[in-house]
């Protein structure tokens, strides 16, 4: 195992064998999602095989162990044993010098090398304080809390709250998964990083012949259970190279990664906790049974080294916490995130739905498309507002447009490119370009700047299909992108109104959202100077806008600093979805110029070109939406206003010109003309999320009133008032344009 982290892994599962040969290289295929797109697309035949599947792999239960124990287990713990006393006695023969430990408040602890280690530093400040410790750092550098320390050392401890301490701590977890997966299928191990969530294992079981199942998942369970209880030590051991390859000379996947990633002539570490000897440079908890609570999640396949030419892995994915309250959280998190995920509620409220003929290609439904267009109306209302002006752009340009941009170059296997008589076209992944040649199309002059142009032009981009996943990774989308050319000394006027539109358009979604500013890096084009000033305004407009931000040194692109934004919706989780972008090159590469103050002088000027988004694109945002919402609509953004419901058969005439006046007003507005009972339509609407349901019979014919009920508020269910008709129409207006969320008449 390799200690490197993996970021935002793609999760994706798999139960059946032959989806991997469809799946792309780089990401895992995720067994739910394509059974949930099965579903959508196939008759529900499928579900009752599903479930023959599933007890067949019962009924073939493996024993808890597999008998007899794999030969590999022994050959490494003999090897290990024989340079481990060989390592200990080198260790006893090193000089016990005195030495001296700084803590991170400045205090000073005295010590001895070789001997003493972090773990009795914090066993000296406080028996509580060692147990909530992970993971120490000393001089810099990631330390097992019981590995001693060799000179005088800069100490700091880490928890599980932070970071470094969860990464750690779920990095030593996906040992005991790897443990656990041995015992049980005798698999072969590959990969398993800690992720942002938990850890995965990958491995071949049976030569890659099994697939692992979820009924599994108990059995796994259980084995790592019994290593977690026989709190088994964390032991490291450097080896050489030869070393190692004789250790695993039974895995031919850590064979690779040994030749790979171990250069000749030099040595690494493995760990050893119980049976398992893991190629791994650590650092580790000090022992299994610091781990409260572990849980298998769910499994997938994927590729060894992610290169779908390589053979195909089954991949294990667990999560671990120091104590049960927190694994019962997170648990209970997982949960309200499956209840919300938008591919679900999309279905469940008819807004969407995916078709093998045009993978990552949305077909937006009617009632989608009224959240897809609410969407864009509050971005157009804010362009009005804010000075922008809306263009129309070509989809497909020629190659040498591409040329010109440096897409071709950096960009064109995410492009879809074909032949047009014999020249060479791309479907445009991004609006930049083509905003260009627009600026460039006549002569322009400083008055006209700084120049808004905003753009909802359709993009494609070339992923992979394994890869697609519901709205949040399509190859078709709209952004709410613009670029504003401006002059050098405009930036800082241009990004302040940029703060100021993002705050807004976020206030109405109840998204709290940070800042990232990202600085030139090593490799950049234009002068040094530009980019000092133009980063210097960048931080005064982040200092103004006085909310939570901070630096990413030399992370900038090497066309311009970037500020990235991140929101948090209401499950607390972060996405990234606006960007604010400097870039000094591509006026450049189109040779942007516009006429300077200086009416005599021939002189011209280049512009600086600021790319920015806000929703980002609109097919993710929808999806984030649905999710941070739960699928109850604000009523400015709902599919679905109104239902009206007449209480009897005499009453459906007024319930229908109730309905038209609504449709007439702008509102979505549905009668229920059915035979069911008046309780079970009101029933309807609120579980169809209509916003209200306007109750009609006789005493609301006679007055020209509804009766309203408003399904979104628990405590109003029970209650009704009757409102005139255009009382009523009134309050729904106001209620729109507000564009509040809590849906109060
Ligand atoms: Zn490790
Ligand atoms: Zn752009």
């Amino acid at each position: 195992m390799s200690e490197e982290v993996t970021k935002k892994v793609e999760s994706l599962s798999v139960s059946d064998k032959a989806a991997p040969a469809q799946a792309d290289a780089k990401a895992p295929v995720d067994a739910e999602k394509q059974q949930q797109q099965k579903q959508q697309q196939k008759p529900k035949g499928e579900k009752k095989q599903k479930k023959d599947k599933k007890k067949a792999a019962n009924e073939n239960a493996r024993p808890l162990y597999v008998e007899p124990q794999p030969e590999f287990i022994d050959h490494r713990i003999k090897i290990f044993e024989q340079l481990k006393a060989k390592a200990d006695a080198e260790l006893a023969k090193k000089e016990r010098v005195p030495i001296k430990i700084t803590l991170k408040d400045g205090a000073v602890k005295e010590g001895i090398a070789y001997e003493t280690s972090p773990f009795e530093i914090a066993k000296d400040i406080g028996k509580s304080f060692l147990e909530r410790q992970v993971i120490s750092k000393v001089n810099g550098e990631l330390w097992d809390l019981e590995r001693p320390f060799e000179g005088d050392a800069k100490l700091e401890f880490f928890d599980f709250e932070t970071d470094e301490g969860k990464q750690v701590f779920w990095h030593s977890s996906a040992h005991v998964l790897g443990e656990g997966c041995e015992c049980h299928y005798g698999a072969h191990l590959c990969f398993g990083p800690p992720t942002e969530d938990g850890f995965f294992y990958d491995m071949a079981i049976d030569n890659g012949e099994t697939v692992v199942s979820q009924a599994d998942f108990k059995n796994i369970e259980t084995v790592c259970t019994k290593a977690i209880k026989e709190k088994q030590r964390f032991e490291r051991l450097v080896m050489t190279k030869e070393e190692l390859l004789e250790m695993f000379n039974y895995n031919k996947y850590k064979q690779r990664l040994i030749q790979d990633k171990v250069p000749d002539g030099t040595s690494t570490t493995v760990y050893r906790c119980g049976p398992l000897i893991d190629l791994c440079r650590g650092p580790h908890i000090p022992h299994t049974g610091r781990i409260k609570a572990f849980k298998v999640i769910k499994n997938s396949s994927s590729y060894f080294l992610a290169n779908k030419e390589n053979d195909s892995l089954q991949r294990i994915y667990g999560v671990s916490f120091p104590d049960k309250a927190a694994m019962k959280a997170h648990l209970k998190y997982l949960e309200e995130a499956a209840a919300r995920d938008h591919r679900k509620i999309g279905r469940e409220q008819d807004l969407f739905f995916f078709h093998e003929m045009s993978p990552g290609s949305c077909f937006w439904l009617p009632h989608g498309t009224r959240i897809y267009n609410a969407l864009v109306d509050l971005l157009r209302g804010e362009y009005r507002k804010r000075g922008y002006e809306e263009v129309i752009t070509p989809n497909m340009y020629n190659a040498k447009l591409w040329e010109t941009s440096g897409h071709w170059a950096n960009y064109k296997d995410n492009m879809f490119t074909f032949n047009v008589e014999k020249e060479q076209f791309g479907l445009k992944p991004m609006n930049c370009p083509g905003h260009c040649l627009m600026f460039k199309s006549r002569e322009r002059s400083y008055r006209e700047l700084p120049w808004r142009c905003a753009d909802f032009g359709v993009i494609h981009r070339n992923e992979f299909s394994g890869a697609l996943t519901g709205l949040t990774r399509v190859r078709r989308f709209q952004q709410d992108d613009a670029h504003i050319f401006c002059t050098e000394d405009q930036i800082e006027d241009e990004i302040s109104g940029l703060f100021d539109f993002l705050k807004n358009i976020y206030g109405i979604f109840g998204f709290d959202f940070k800042m990232e500013l990202s600085t030139r890096p090593e490799k950049y084009v234009g002068e040094i100077e530009t980019w000092n000033n133009a980063e210097a305004k960048l931080e005064k407009a982040l200092n103004a806008w006085g909310g939570d931000w901070e630096v990413n040194p030399g992370d900038g692109a090497f066309y311009g600093p970037k500020i990235d934004i991140m929101i948090s919706d209401a499950l607390r989780r972060w996405h990234q979805c606006a960007t604010i972008q400097l870039d000094f090159q591509l006026p450049q590469r189109f040779e942007l110029e516009f006429r300077g103050k200086d009416e005599k002088s021939a002189e011209v000027l280049r512009p600086v070109m600021i790319h920015r988004a806000i929703l980002g694109s609109v097919e993710r945002m929808t999806a984030i939406l649905t999710e941070h919402y739960a699928g109850k609509w604000p009523f400015w953004l709902s599919p679905r206003h109104v239902l009206v419901v007449p209480v009897g058969v005499k009453y459906f005439e007024y319930a229908e010109k109730v309905q038209r006046k609504l449709i007439l007003e702008g509102f979505y507005a549905d009668v229920d003309l059915s035979g069911n009972t008046l309780q079970k339509k009101v029933r309807n609407g609120q579980v169809q999320r209509y916003n209200f349901v306007f109750v009609v019979g006789e005493q609301e014919q006679t007055d020209n009133s509804v009766n309203v009920r408003n399904t979104y508020i628990q405590e109003a269910q029970g209650r009704s008032s009757d409102i005139k008709l255009d009382e009523v129409i009134v309050k729904l207006h106001a209620l729109k344009d507000s564009k509040r969320v809590d849906n109060v008449l």
